[in-house]
């Protein structure tokens, strides 16, 4: 028969809800997820989350924003989505930006501004780079998400890796995460 634990020296593990919540992800790492975090993800996307490798963007109260995904879902199929958006709040402040068509104003810009189709490019490879990291799935390599690297097809997607990358990574993401700070923004909780 096992020991018991020393009860000086031990103690009980609170269940996930009570957990107090965690701290900021720090720009670039991943968080492990947690019972609470799934719990979280299930409800912010109405299904069980797939792919989960780790939580690469917290509000500040603590819930998941961003998820880092594999780049393959256990049913084998290839996903290039590394960094999914799945704050409600998030989702539709940026759905709302994206409702004005500045997609294809950005595409342009890239076509016209050198430094920031270099940027852009940057962050296309910064994304390829965290992926190939988790795992090489021949199917999706060399193609990122979002557009890049030479359109803007998706904000979301580029919001996310802005928000799990930290500024300066992302430029368009960034940008676009500026354009809904009157609406949403992580540093200050609408969940
Ligand atoms: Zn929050």
């Amino acid at each position: 028969m096992p020991a018991r634990p020393d009860p000086t020296t031990h103690r009980d593990v609170p269940g996930p809800s009570a957990l107090p919540a965690p701290g900021p992800v720090a720009p670039g790492a991943t968080d492990p997820v947690s019972e609470r975090d799934v719990e979280v993800l299930t409800e912010q996307l109405g299904r069980a989350p797939r792919g989960v490798v780790g939580v690469a963007a917290r509000c500040v109260c603590g819930r998941p924003l961003v998820v880092r995904t594999a780049p393959r879902l256990d049913d084998g199929t290839p996903f290039p989505t590394t960094y999914y958006l799945t704050s409600p709040q998030a989702v539709a402040a940026v759905s709302s930006v994206e409702a004005t068509g500045v997609m294809k104003e950005m595409t342009q810009r890239l076509a016209e501004d050198d430094e920031l189709a270099a940027a852009h490019r940057r962050a296309h490879e910064a994304y390829l780079a965290d992926r190939e990291a988790i795992a090489h799935v021949p199917e999706i390599a060399g193609i990122s998400a979002g557009g890049m690297p030479q359109r803007v097809k998706c904000l979301h997607v580029l919001v996310a890796h802005a928000l799990a990358a930290g500024p300066g990574v992302n430029p368009i993401g960034d940008e676009a995460l500026a354009m809904v700070a009157d609406r949403w923004r992580p540093d200050r909780c609408t969940c």
